[in-house]
């Protein structure tokens, strides 16, 4: 056997739908020089992949080839895992302030270089500038949040649990710990565990989305400038295989998740099997909740704003509109009408609302879900299949409204994850929350309405794990838990807030005495003492 059948040998359609490369050894170093291949970053160094596949990145815009991702398989993922074992007892036993310093100078970095970090958003994802910028802001709150980690690393203690004894409780890192994250956040996600995780005193890996893989490359350059110890943050590029070594790996002991329903249960299954801390946070339905009594502009504008924004691709999307009542006549028409301005095409045009999806398999998925509503009954309100004027070669989609979706509709059913939105009308309050709470997820929803006692009934009784009141999306700031419930969340522990820290740190309770207290007058014992 060569080595050069044997080095990539991936071939045809992978899970994304993106084409991997067959080929070997030698093609991979001639094209080299016409499309960078991304190293890994492993024990503080960049470091090739022997990976038995490559993978390309595209600009979702254009569908041009911006670099190649290797496929890590259990070699990568254990090199990693071993720089960060090797570099775990230095760091957990440097001071909490000395592990904050780096958080903050993080964040100066970030702030220092947004623009930067939010032109790879955009370039490797689509996103308009705006939402790339707004990501950004989001991934420098968590640092920000991270910093009071000798605040809320703190334990407990209680004196004279007995006479002479005390018990208190200490926090401590729980080892290795890994993300895996999705391509619709490539700045934020990651960016949601790493932190914490490292502030209270872990070691990382991240393996990010084979999609957007640029923007975790250029985060780990700035990681690197601000002098992190070799080994405490590590980066794998890879998708299924290196996921399996991950969950898989011995020396493992956290995983945090991001991503679909069905490999989020997979991974918190497999994880914990493991014996693993898992997070695994799942894909969504959201739904919108529109009261006769709404604000009619302001429900609209945040309407369209939750479920086009980011083009429908993001876990807090609005896909559903659920009006109740005679909201239905008071908003449709406004609806459509304000719908059908909004812009997609070229996200550095300023006028631009709606860039593209992130790859031309999930702009097939997003059409064939428009046609299967329509083929089931559902009404175009607004048609988006064939957006105007949009660059050549780029996945879009404009914005869609489907009218009179029923709950048994394929568009209602699964998570479409582009700028479809589907309308559903009810008669009263008790309908929607009873619409609401059939869906097996329950990742974000909102109510429009100017009743506090409709919204708290609604807030109480839902089954969702994060709620809008007259807010298109709902996402919880950084000092707040992020999580949905159901099928949108597997585990216990929701993302940053207070649950962080108990995510990323272990108790231990420590119950202490002392013989020489109190019984000689002296506080230390002295040869010849018997005790
Ligand atoms: P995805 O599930 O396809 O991929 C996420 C990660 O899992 C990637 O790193 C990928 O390499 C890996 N992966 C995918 N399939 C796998 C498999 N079968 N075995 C092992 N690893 C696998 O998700 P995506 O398409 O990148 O992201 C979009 C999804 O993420 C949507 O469903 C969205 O709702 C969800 N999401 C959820 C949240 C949340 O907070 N709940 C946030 C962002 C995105």
């Amino acid at each position: 056997m060569t080595t050069e059948t044997n080095i990539l040998t991936a071939a045809g359609k992978t899970p994304t739908g993106k084409t991997a490369i067959t080929g070997t050894i030698s093609d991979a170093i001639s094209e080299k020089t016409a499309i960078r291949i991304l190293s890994n970053y492993v024990g503080g160094h960049w470091v090739s992949a022997q990976a038995s596949g490559l993978l390309d990145v595209t600009n979702p815009a254009s569908g041009g080839v911006l670099a190649r991702v290797p496929l890590s398989g259990v070699a990568e993922v254990e090199a990693a895992v071993a720089a960060a074992s090797a570099a775990l007892p230095d760091w957990r036993a440097r001071s909490v302030g000395e592990r904050t310093e780096f958080i903050y100078a993080l964040r100066e970095k970030f702030r220092q270089r947004i623009d930067e970090l939010a032109a790879s958003v955009t370039r490797e994802s689509g996103k308009v500038p705006s939402d790339a910028r707004a990501e950004i802001t989001r991934a420098i709150e968590v640092l920000e949040v991270a910093c009071a980690a000798p605040m809320t690393m703190q334990g407990r203690i209680l004196e004279g649990i007995a006479r002479g004894i005390n018990t208190e409780t200490i926090r401590q890192p729980v080892g290795v710990c890994a993300a895996i994250t999705p391509f619709n956040f490539p700045a934020m996600v990651p960016m949601w565990f790493l932190p914490f995780a490292i502030v209270y005193g872990n070691t990382f890996v991240l393996k990010p989305s084979e999609q957007v893989p640029l923007t975790s490359e250029l985060m780990f350059h700035i990681f690197e400038e601000i002098g992190l110890p070799r080994g405490v943050v590590n980066l794998v590029h890879g998708a299924h295989d290196a996921v399996n070594a991950i969950l898989d790996s011995p020396g493992i002991r956290a995983v945090s998740f991001v991503g679909s329903v069905n490999t989020a249960r997979y991974i918190y299954r497999r994880a914990a099997e493991n014996g693993k801390r898992v997070q695994a946070l799942g894909g969504a339905k959201n739904y919108m909740i529109v009261m006769p009594d709404a604000v009619v502009d302001k429900t609209v504008a945040n309407v369209l704003g939750s479920a086009f924004g980011n083009a429908g691709q993001r876990c807090m999307a609005g896909s559903v509109l659920v009006t109740v009542g005679s909201a239905q006549t008071a908003i449709m028409s406004r609806l459509k009408e304000e719908a059908e301005k909004l812009i997609t095409g070229d996200v550095m045009d300023a006028k631009v609302s709606l860039g593209p999806v992130i790859s031309s398999a999930a702009c097939a998925r997003i059409h064939e879900a428009i046609e299967s509503g329509l083929k089931e009954g559902a009404q175009l309100l607004v048609d988006g299949r064939h957006p105007a004027g949009v660059p050549a070669g780029g996945n879009f989609v404009g914005p869609t409204i489907l009218n009179h979706v029923k709950p048994e509709m394929r568009v209602a059913r699964e998570e479409i994850f582009g700028p479809v939105l589907s309308v559903m009308h009810v008669e009263t309050l008790e309908q929607a929350i009873a619409l609401v709470n059939s869906d097996p997820r329950g990742n974000g929803t909102s109510i429009f309405t100017e009743n506090g006692a409709a919204v708290r009934e609604y807030s109480r009784r839902i089954e969702v794990g994060m709620v809008g009141v007259n807010i298109g999306v709902a996402a919880s700031p950084a000092y707040f838990p992020f999580s949905g419930w159901k099928d949108s969340f597997f585990g216990d522990l929701h993302v940053h807030g207070w649950d962080a820290v108990e995510f990323f740190t272990r108790k231990k309770t420590v119950t202490s005495r002392y013989f020489s207290a109190g019984e000689t007058g002296r506080f230390f014992v002295e040869q010849g003492d018997k005790h």
